[in-house]
């Protein structure tokens, strides 16, 4: 997921995916969302939004400076497989005794920027690329030292 498109809403700036952008930007013209939308000023990369709700939403190409500055710094997850029930999240290095337990258990690090990340890499048989993480967190029993 390549977040290309930065995404300001009443000053606070998050990165978005090309097709994230688009979709907003369409849907204000002649999606959904058009009835919501009271002025709007769209160019071929990007977009000013005004909705009738009080939101302004300026949505425009990011120079590499801001993807790496609003990107998500990579955290070091540790995944422990329990041989039996889900796999245990934690944060590497936090306080926590961690104990493997049951046949078959292992642990494993992984490098990432969100726990979707880490869904993704633990469930990486069973997603594909449109599927979304959040779907799996059930799965997965997140420590509260990795959320
Ligand atoms: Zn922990």
């Amino acid at each position: 997921m390549d977040l290309t498109h930065i995404r300001n809403e009443n000053g606070t700036t998050t990165l978005i995916t090309r097709q994230q952008a688009a979709d907003e930007i369409d849907s204000a013209i002649s999606g959904p969302t058009r009835k919501d939308v009271d002025q709007m000023s769209a160019s071929r990369t990007g977009a000013n939004l005004h909705y009738r709700d009080g939101r302004t939403v300026e949505i425009r190409q990011a120079t590499p400076d801001e993807i790496a500055e609003h990107s998500t710094p990579a955290l070091s997850y540790t995944v422990i497989y329990t041989g039996g029930g889900e796999p245990v999240v934690h944060r590497t290095g936090c306080s926590h005794n961690l104990r493997d337990s049951g046949r078959g258990a292992h642990r494993t690090q992984v490098i990432a920027g969100t726990i979707d990340d880490v869904c993704r890499e633990v469930f990486s048989d069973f997603l594909s690329e449109d599927d979304d993480p959040s779907d799996f967190y059930g799965d997965l029993n997140v420590k509260p030292c990795a959320r």
